[in-house]
């Protein structure tokens, strides 16, 4: 499983809807400052399901809608979508191809969906579970993350180990058995 394409409009500094692909392999992002290398990797956590506004650098989460800029007007709302390749069937659906949108509208009203199917958070949160993929999952290793997890309790460590071996589905659906 990779990943393949990310689309972005009106999502921060992307007033016009913007496509990035990722051949198999490594790539680097490069740009001056402010050029918004970081708004892609904001993008890429958002339509995973980031619920903080702060750790997207914003105060509420009606921030990541472009807010306008010289001679350009703000836009009333924005999307993020992410396709992978899932030819291999990492991701429990029966499709060679995943990808994953979201939608905010300055209303505040927010939207999910997987294949054009619309979903709840939920539902993404559990499509990637175990996969190393998620907003907070070893894939992606944020500034001082390293130093992070080195100081964090052990226990804390151990989610990540956790995650890696592919058991947070199980403990996920045993406290859900739980709580019932
Ligand atoms: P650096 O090299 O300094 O880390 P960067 O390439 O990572 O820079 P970003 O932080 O991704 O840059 O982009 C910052 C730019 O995005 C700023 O110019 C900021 O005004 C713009 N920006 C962020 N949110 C919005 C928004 N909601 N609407 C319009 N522009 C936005
Ligand atoms: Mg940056």
């Amino acid at each position: 499983m990779h990943l393949k394409r990310l689309g972005m409009s009106g999502f921060k500094s992307f007033a016009d809807r913007t496509e990035l692909e990722f051949p198999p392999g490594v790539t680097t992002v490069v740009g001056p400052n402010g050029s918004g290398k970081s708004n892609v990797t904001d993008g890429i956590r958002w339509v995973l399901g980031e619920q903080s506004a702060k750790s997207l650098r914003g105060s509420s989460m009606q921030d990541v809608i472009f807010s306008g800029s010289d001679g350009r007007k703000p836009v009333g709302y924005c999307e993020v979508s992410i396709t992978f390749d899932n030819s291999d069937h990492q991701l429990n659906l029966d499709y060679s191809e995943v990808t994953v949108s979201r939608r905010v509208y300055r209303s505040g009203d927010s939207e999910f969906y997987i294949n054009k199917q619309a979903c709840r958070l939920k539902d993404i949160h559990e499509l990637f579970m175990d996969t190393g993929i998620g907003k907070d999952a070893y894939s992606m290793i944020g500034q001082g993350r390293i130093d992070e997890i080195l100081s964090t309790k052990s226990e804390d460590r151990r989610a990540i180990f956790e995650e890696a071996a592919g058991i947070v589905k199980f403990k996920s659906r045993k406290k859900e058995a739980e709580r019932k």
